[in-house]
């Protein structure tokens, strides 16, 4: 009886999801906006006095034991202060440029980047090693693990003039199930322009389609998709 109540006590420290390494700071980037610490749905950031005699009152500082590895706070900061070990903003912002590009100079008709929640429609089976949906190549995919990581300046970055991609798909969580609590939320303040920071007033709206699906809707994400590019295929003509 002693041994069966052990094993059933470990149970949900065998079974717990791994968590990713903790969120860094750079902080000589960091300018102490105190958006990160706002925006953490855990308490994993707090700020403090500066201790690098830089001229702004604050510093970040990140608890690494109740970071859940989201990347919202990597949203939330204009200051290129904060990366997920395995997921830099540098990386994403490298990888969004490149497929952009490559979606504005190989395609044939309106082409779309879609940033996609990992916990939103599954479409891990519908994606090349590209990056292109399979069967879609005019839409290619950036994954990330919530949708609270898009900052508004990394969907700028299709929108560039040297790149003038046709059009952005956000696909998000339900709203109010974010697995993260609150990236949904957020997201949808800087989009609208009541969080900041905020998506760029001058980013013309009907090219952003943003849709909130469950992981079992991939089928609603797939027409919607389409419908969306052929929005943007009617202002071409
Ligand atoms: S959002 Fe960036 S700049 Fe602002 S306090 Fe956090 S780390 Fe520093
Ligand atoms: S990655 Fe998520 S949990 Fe970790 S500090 Fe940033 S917002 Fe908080």
């Amino acid at each position: 009886m002693v041994a069966a109540t052990l094993i059933a006590a470990s149970v949900p420290w065998l079974t717990r999801s791994r968590r990713g390494p903790a969120v860094r700071l750079t902080l000589e980037n960091c300018t102490g906006c105190e958006l990160c610490m706002e925006d953490c749905p855990y308490q994993a950031i707090y700020m403090r006095k500066r201790t690098d005699g830089m001229p702004y009152p604050l510093e970040a500082v990140i608890v690494p034991k109740r970071c859940a590895s989201c990347g919202i706070c990597m949203g939330s900061c204009d200051y290129n202060a904060l990366d997920l070990p395995d997921m830099t903003e540098a990386d994403v912002k490298a990888r969004i440029r490149a497929l952009s590009k490559e979606l504005k100079e190989e395609g044939e008709g309106p082409g779309v980047l879609v940033f996609a929640c990992a916990k939103g429609a599954r479409l891990d089976g519908f994606t090349g090693p590209d990056g292109r949906l399979k069967g879609r190549e005019w839409a290619g995919v950036v994954s990330l693990p919530c949708i609270g990581m898009l900052q508004p300046s990394m969907l700028s970055i299709p929108f560039e003039k040297s790149i003038g991609l046709d059009g952005v798909f956000v696909s998000s969580c339900r709203q109010g199930d974010c697995q993260y609590r609150k990236g949904d939320e957020w997201f949808t303040g800087r989009l609208h322009g009541y969080r900041p920071p905020l998506v760029r007033k001058s980013i013309d709206r009907s090219r952003i389609r943003t849709v909130y699906l469950s992981s079992a809707e991939e089928g609603e994400f797939f027409k919607l998709l389409d419908e969306f590019r052929s929005s943007l295929a009617d202002r071409r003509e």
